[in-house]
């Protein structure tokens, strides 16, 4: 392939990512964003394989890669549960950030790849592996400690060193000291030991940053380390002088800081006070997630049967869905049980939460491969001041984001937390297994409100009886 045909398919694969992109924002269009990234990432490997930068020579290892790497790819997306899907992409994170490391110090020991750098230009490709390497040891490192948070391997509560802004302080002046005595290393060799210090520094500082965000905060690390490992690609472009690479890589970086914007707003956080980290814990330390919360009053259990009739009864109902319907893989029955109270004249609608379940958009997903129309799924802000005119909220699988503390109680750990305000509906029933804490683990006093039920149990199986005594 000519460089000049190369070019032209790199085009068109950054205008398929855009449109991609602008798909995704949006649910129905969402389905055709995908096709247009699938297309486009065919395009970009198609053009790079067969481009002027790959010898006929190199064919046969990016093929065994390829293989290798789809295979891999192809047995993790099909047997990851939906619920081990944020760790799934934490780790995939990692990838691209250990790929900018690795890439880094290959193009600093390959002669090849320096050659025809002089003066200034030497200087930038210099600092281009420097930055790069450190951008993708920051992503690798901390994207490993987000997987680890988010399968729950690590605990969820911060770790927070004391003079932790000091330390990051003093890692930060020892990677610029360490940068200059790279850019002045005459020989290679000379420049590996700032090379080495630096990445290490790096690894430790990606480790830190996310040990020190815990409970609510941290679905803004998982879309903080999306953007990270954008950067991280866009830095491999420029150490590889690919200019797909590096328009990609900015075209995530890009997105994934927008959203991470947008959680911090929807979370009332601001975005320095989230990275500072330990938001909350000076007041009241979170118990770890899924333990037992202190028991601050009288619940009131519901029978399914009991929850059927209420449902049957009402004008409007409110489903907020959470991580447990995820759990349970609930969302088929919560579409059956839909359909039939939308034959029945009920009014139903679902509020999401920006951050329901363990990532970005998890319950859209949820609820889009149900088949549960878009229609009738509201954003958060949309329909939270409808509650005082809703017969009945059911809440399934979900605590943080329903936890009242959250605008009461201003030592939560989740205080200032925008949430959904079941609690003013009529009733609300939550149907989770146990009186065990959330995510951010805070107790809840939604549970002990007076016109609160807890439907008790797996919420699959409780939505089946819902369903059957609905249908009866
Ligand atoms: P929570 O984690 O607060 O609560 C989920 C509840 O589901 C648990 O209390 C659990 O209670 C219940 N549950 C678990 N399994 C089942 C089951 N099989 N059947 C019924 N219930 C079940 O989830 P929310 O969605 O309310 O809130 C999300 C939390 O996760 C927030 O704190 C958010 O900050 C955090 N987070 C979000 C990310 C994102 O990007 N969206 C990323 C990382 C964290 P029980 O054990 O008693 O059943």
């Amino acid at each position: 392939m000519t460089s000049s045909l190369a070019t032209v398919a790199y085009i068109g694969a950054t205008i398929l990512f855009i449109l991609s992109l602008g798909g995704l924002s949006n649910q129905e269009t969402a389905r055709r964003g995908n096709l247009y990234g699938m297309i486009g990432m065919a395009l970009a490997v198609l053009a790079t394989v067969f481009g002027p930068q790959v010898t006929v020579a190199g064919i046969p290892w990016i093929v065994g890669a390829l293989v290798v790497g789809g295979a891999i790819g192809l047995y993790a997306a099909r047997s990851v549960q939906m619920t081990q899907m944020p760790e799934l992409v934490a780790l995939m994170h990692s990838m691209v950030g250990m790929a900018a490391v690795l890439v880094g110090y290959a193009t600093y020991v390959d002669p090849e790849a320096t050659k025809g750098f002089e003066g200034a230009a030497h200087t930038i490709h210099a600092m281009e592996i420097y930055i790069g390497i450190f951008i993708g040891a920051v992503t690798f490192s901390g994207s490993i400690a987000a997987f680890g948070k988010l399968s729950g391997r690590i605990g969820g509560s911060p770790l927070l060193l004391p003079a932790r802004h000091w330390i990051n302080l003093a890692g930060l002046l020892a990677v610029v000291y360490f940068g200059r005595l790279f850019l002045q290393a005459e020989t290679i060799e000379e420049g590996m030991f700032p090379l080495f210090v630096m990445s290490a520094i790096a690894l430790l500082f990606g480790i830190h940053m996310v040990m020190a965000i815990g409970g609510a905060d941290m679905p803004v690390v998982v879309s903080m380390l999306n953007s990270y490992s954008g950067w991280a690609a866009a830095a491999t472009g420029f150490m590889l002088s690919n200019d797909l690479l590096i328009v990609t890589g900015a075209l995530v970086g890009s997105s994934g800081a927008i959203l991470s914007y947008i959680m911090c707003n929807a979370m009332n956080r601001s975005f320095f006070s989230v990275i500072a980290g330990g938001f909350g814990t000076t007041a009241a330390a979170p118990k770890p997630a899924g333990g037992a919360a202190e028991p601050q009053g009288e619940v009131s259990p519901i029978l399914a049967a009991e929850t059927a009739e209420l449902l049957r009864d009402a004008k409007n109902v409110i489903i907020v869905p959470g991580y447990g319907m995820a759990v349970a893989q609930a969302q088929h029955t919560v579409f059956e049980i839909t359909r039939t109270l939308r034959e029945k004249g009920v009014n139903v609608r679902f509020g999401i939460h920006p951050v329901a379940g363990r990532m970005p958009g998890h319950m859209n997903v949820l609820l889009a491969e149900a088949k549960v129309p878009y229609d009738i799924v509201f954003e958060m802000d949309e329909l939270n001041d409808d509650f005082p005119d809703t017969d009945v909220a059911i809440v399934i699988g979900a605590n943080d984001i329903v936890n009242p503390a959250a605008q009461d109680d201003p030592t939560s750990p989740i205080a200032g937390m925008p949430v959904l305000e079941v609690w003013k509906a009529r009733t609300s029933i939550v149907m989770k297994r146990s009186m065990a804490s959330g995510y951010a683990g805070v107790d809840n006093p939604l549970f002990y409100k007076d016109n609160n039920r807890m439907l008790f149990g797996d919420a699959k199986k409780m939505l089946d009886e819902v369903l059957v005594a609905l249908k009866a």
